[in-house]
């Protein structure tokens, strides 16, 4: 057994367990945002100065989501709202003191060192070059707005209506700006990397840790809150795509792309309020996203690894973010049924092509939380070897709450199988039945292939 979890495990022999649904609140979606907590005072924030600005903010209803959406979509899945403590997030136990990670421990950072071997690196680093050309187009975007991701908050702080009117406005600039969905938290401890890698290069030639990464200048103490952003996949592009074919790793290129100009563009809004704040995006990551999404009350942690299943777009989706030190109202971390459904499920484990999914019923400890068991290895090989296509989401494809049409059928199904192991089961057949998720639907096929550049190069001189 791995040293921490042993470690955890025994910790948790002397700490009372603590029922999840003790922590659940029983309101509904309807109730969304009354659940809102009072923003505490952050310590180095001052008081606007008095420039004589005036601010003609309408004033929504206490509680309201945003003026352009006042209430949040959870795509009429009810959910449960979960209180902030130490003991859970959202509806992921914390059974110890989790770790903050270190950029440089990263699945792709170790690919590229080459300690997944040659194919590993050589597919990992061609994911945005010519393999597919649109995802090089898409990368270009965000790789090229990693330098604008920090910067200097105006010295005058222009006034602003309260935490709460303003995470509403919040909202609305990221639903204005094209977000999918949008979610204010608080910035969890474990949130941010610990450091940053910040010469890659000088990484891959093999150069230490120490002179490769920095300290993190974000964290929980200096940022405490989070704006999360999610961007949907393409459901569309999911229905004509095995999941694992050419256009695999542009669809997440794309959410990226789109993701980038967003957080940069709210990061510097606010920056020019007077406050600080930090752009979080593909081409320059400040946190681990999981954690940060379950935060922003976007959703749950499914059997899959790395991933926050949304009750209307399951985890069909990339997320950014913006970590500010400016008082917003957080929302709360949701819980609607997602880890007893999973129990029951198993369609991702069944369906993946690396069999890195666990078939467990449970979770188990690691590093200081409870999630699912994950072949992580087995994961990153597939997903950076395969040369059927560029990547891999097939687990993405096949998953019940991510794979369907918006119609009745999913909102129906969804909601009864959310609600207990029987008809969670019953879904699951109904689910297969239909074929959904496997299904490739060639009216949705909308791509060209190059099947020769998918193979992946490995230079003599590696
Ligand atoms: S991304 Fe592909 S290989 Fe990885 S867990 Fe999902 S289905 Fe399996
Ligand atoms: S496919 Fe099933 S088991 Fe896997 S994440 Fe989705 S709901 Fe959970």
């Amino acid at each position: 057994m791995n040293k921490d979890v042993k470690n955890v495990e025994e910790n948790r022999t002397n700490k009372k367990e603590m029922s999840r649904r003790s922590f659940l609140l029983g309101s509904t979606a309807l109730a969304a945002t009354a659940g809102v907590l009072a923003a505490t005072a952050v310590p180095g924030v001052a008081k606007a100065a008095d420039l004589g600005y005036k601010l003609n903010y309408e004033k929504g209803k206490p509680g309201q989501w945003s003026m352009m959406k006042p209430e949040a979509d959870y795509g009429g899945i009810n959910v449960n709202y979960v209180n902030h403590n130490k003991e859970w997030l959202g509806s992921t136990q914390i059974t110890g003191e989790i770790p903050r990670y270190r950029q440089y421990d990263g699945g792709f950072m170790r690919s590229i060192r080459n300690e997944l071997g040659p194919k590993s690196k050589y597919g990992t680093l061609s994911f945005d070059s010519r393999r597919y050309p649109l995802a090089t187009g898409l990368a270009t975007v965000y790789n090229n707005l990693a330098t604008l991701c920090e910067g200097k908050p105006a010295q005058d702080k222009l006034p602003i209506p309260d935490p709460e009117k303003m995470s509403m406005n919040i909202k609305d600039v990221a639903y204005f700006l094209a977000a999918d969905e949008v979610g204010i938290g608080l910035t969890p401890e474990f949130g941010p990397w610990e450091s940053m890698i910040t010469d890659k290069a000088g990484m891959m030639a093999g150069k230490p840790y120490e002179e490769v990464c920095k300290p993190n200048v974000v964290s929980a103490a200096t940022h405490p809150y989070v704006i999360g952003i999610l961007v949907d996949k393409h459901l569309e592009t999911f229905l004509g795509s095995n999941g694992y074919d050419g256009i695999s790793n542009s669809q997440s290129n794309r959410a990226d792309m789109i993701l980038s100009g967003i957080v940069i563009s709210i990061a510097a809004y606010i920056r020019s309020l007077g406050y600080e704040a930090v752009a979080s995006h593909q081409g320059k990551e400040y946190v681990v996203g999981t954690p940060v999404a379950i935060a922003c009350g976007f959703g749950e942690q499914p059997r899959v690894l790395q991933a926050t299943a949304h009750p209307r777009l399951g985890f069909r989706h990339k997320i950014a973010c913006v970590l500010t030190n400016m008082p917003l109202a957080p929302d709360k971390p949701i819980e609607f049924g997602v880890k007893d459904f999973c129990r029951v499920c198993k369609k991702c484990a069944i369906t993946c092509p690396a069999q890195a999914i666990s078939y467990d019923d449970d979770e188990v400890v690691y590093n200081g939380y409870k999630r699912w068991n994950f072949d992580m290895e087995a994961c990153l090989h597939f997903r950076t070897e395969n040369e059927e296509g560029v990547c891999c989401a097939q687990c993405m494809k096949v998953c019940p709450w991510n794979s369907k049409e918006d119609s009745w059928f999913h909102k129906a199904g969804i909601t009864i199988g959310a609600n207990g192991s029987t008809s969670a089961s019953l879904l699951v057949k109904i689910d297969d039945m239909f074929g959904y998720g496997t299904e490739v639907i060639p009216r949705f096929k909308w791509w060209l292939d190059w099947p020769e550049l998918y193979k992946i190069k490995i230079p003599a001189n590696n």
